[in-house]
């Protein structure tokens, strides 16, 4: 395939992250030319950006990486099995320089504006600094989590301490040495946060407004023979990840807890919380994403660990979810977090029942009570899934953009890879996508759509374009199976982002596909498997 004369290239990719290392990998593969653009200057995406201390990954090394290159997997080795943030970074790179990626990415480039012209069907994308080039295909691999949002509290810019989100860590690291530090927000990145830091701090204020089911985990460094075996059965590991319905290689349970006596559940619940992270929500039993019931015997085991852990009952107590059951929000994997509130330095302050009033010159406070800080730390989450896509001015056909699609028709789209009204303009991980270990979606999808503009440059197809019959079924797929899980009704009370509810003013709508990651990729193969018709719509008429 060649680049027409009218166009500077083939495909242009947002982001240089996992999604955009494997795009620009798998379109380079079928001659497409392709440029990958970051604001950032380096590559890693999500890896590059969030830099806080304890920042790591919560699926296992063993399923968090490609399977596509055999030189990437034969070469490569993982120190630990949840790898650090630094540790992945550093495999993007080995990426990057293994596949011979960097010639083509280019760093320090915002978009500010990607514009979508009918008459040469091409887009232009706008960079910060003036410049735009010219593509046929149009990319986002801007990630799922990445428009970072600070809290709408009342004088949030007059604190004079130093302020940190953890989403823009500066790269430098930060001195928190004998320091008064607050964080506010514990989500993943706030618990990772906290045992990390705890040490080195002078006192430590973690504001609570909603406590999270953590399930605590053993960080053990990786054998030479456990790393021998993972890359001599890379395929068969990633096949599990690509078959379970969250995208880690663990073998689904296979009955409900209620099905089992108190006993046998309790031990059950044991093993798997000695196992740690994902694989207590995911091997204890099969409905604790589906069975308030279930969900809420999980939450109750939780809740029994938090006492245990935790000395002071006062402190354990309020560390318990009381108000909706495990599964409402992602659960996240602890290092030591629940210990982390026995040293004496560290205080829980409950900011649900009394909330925090105002952020002062000094601090926080919290009704009458101002916390003095020299460092206050926002780990306060993201505007997700839609954010990034809806931050920038992406304008499709008749200068409609994304932004003003989403807002005044709902959220919409095929399979999350593409929107009626946005020719040629493709999403890793858009919204309605799985709810999963990310790396499972990101290559299937890269791969999904490598064949897909084969077959369409092959075929003289010119436009790619979901039918709004597609959008309509997708939407309405993503709320049936969103609604059928205890993601919805917990997930409501729990404010979580995959809902929307996290951001004021964000309609509450499934930001994610929750029917499984197997079921999400056997939609795309039967997409592909009928000439890709749903993404076939006929250009309007007077187009
Ligand atoms: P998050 O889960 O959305 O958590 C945000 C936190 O900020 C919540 O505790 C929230 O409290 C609090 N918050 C927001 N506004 C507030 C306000 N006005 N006052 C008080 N508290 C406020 O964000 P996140 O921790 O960054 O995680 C987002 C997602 O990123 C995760 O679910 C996960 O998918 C991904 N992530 C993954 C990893 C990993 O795999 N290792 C690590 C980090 C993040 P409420 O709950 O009360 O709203």
């Amino acid at each position: 395939m060649s680049t027409s004369p009218s166009r500077d290239f083939d495909a242009v990719v947002i982001g240089a992250g996992f999604s955009g290392l494997a795009l620009l990998h798998h379109l380079r593969e079928i001659g497409l030319k392709t440029l990958v653009v970051d604001g950032e200057d380096g590559i890693g995406g999500t890896w590059w950006v969030n830099r806080y201390p304890g920042v790591r990954t919560d699926s296992e090394f063993s399923y968090y990486s490609f399977s596509f290159s055999k030189e990437v997997r034969e070469e490569w080795t993982w120190s630990q099995r949840y790898p650090s943030g630094p540790e992945v970074l550093e495999y993007l790179n080995f990426v990057a320089d293994r596949l011979d990626l960097r010639k083509d990415i280019r760093l320090n480039t915002r978009v500010d504006s990607a514009v979508y012209d009918e008459d040469a069907n091409l887009w232009t994308v706008n960079f910060a600094d003036g410049s735009s080039v010219t593509t046929k295909y149009l990319i986002s691999g801007m990630g799922v989590l990445s428009q970072a949002i600070y809290p709408d509290i009342p004088g949030i810019d007059t604190f004079q301490g130093e302020k940190y989100h953890t989403a823009h860590w500066p790269r430098t690291g930060v001195d928190l040495a004998g320091k008064k530090v607050g964080l506010i927000g514990l989500g993943a990145s706030g618990i990772q946060i906290v045992p990390v830091i705890a040490p080195e701090v002078h006192e430590f204020f973690v504001f609570q407004r909603t406590p999270n089911f953590i399930v605590e985990t053993t960080n053990e460094g990786v054998s030479t023979e456990e790393m021998q075996y993972v890359r001599e059965n890379y395929d068969a590991i990633y096949e599990k990840a690509a078959n379970h319905p969250f995208g880690v290689a663990m073998e689904p349970a296979e009955f409900s807890a209620l099905e089992v006596s108190p006993e046998k559940r309790r031990e059950i619940f044991e093993s798997k919380w000695n196992e740690g992270g994902f694989h207590f929500a995911n091997e204890c039993f099969n409905d604790l994403a589906t069975n308030h019931e279930s969900s809420e015997l999980a939450a109750e085991f939780i809740r029994s660990k938090i006492r245990e852990i935790v000395k002071d009952p006062a402190t354990a107590d309020l560390l318990s979810p009381k108000t909706y059951s495990f599964n409402g929000k992602r659960v996240p994997t602890g290092h030591g977090y629940y210990n982390t509130f026995n040293l004496p330095h560290v205080q829980l302050i409950d900011t649900a029942s009394e909330p925090i009033t105002q952020i002062t010159e000094k601090g926080v406070k919290v009704g009458d009570t101002e916390y003095e800080l020299d460092v206050l730390i926002f780990a306060t989450g993201f505007d997700a899934m839609t954010g990034t896509l809806t931050h920038i001015d992406i304008r499709g056909r008749g200068g409609r953009t994304l932004r003003e699609k989403w807002q005044e028709d709902g959220l919409k789209s095929n399979l999350g890879i593409n929107a009626n009204g946005f020719p040629n303009f493709f999403m890793s991980l858009g919204p309605q996508t799985p709810y999963s270990n990310l790396v499972v979606p990101i290559q299937l999808g890269a791969q999904w759509l490598q064949r897909a503009l084969k077959w369409a440059e092959e075929n003289g197809i010119e436009r790619f374009e979901a039918t709004p019959e597609s959008e309509e079924w997708w939407a309405a797929e993503t709320e049936r199976t969103g609604k059928a899980t205890v993601m919805y009704s917990e997930g409501k009370k729990a404010k979580a982002w995959f809902l929307g509810e996290n951001v004021p003013g964000k309609a509450e709508e499934f930001q994610v596909y929750m029917g499984g990651g197997q079921v999400y990729q056997e939609h795309c193969r039967r997409a592909e498997a009928e000439g890709y018709a749903s993404f076939l719509a006929p250009a309007p008429v007077n187009a």
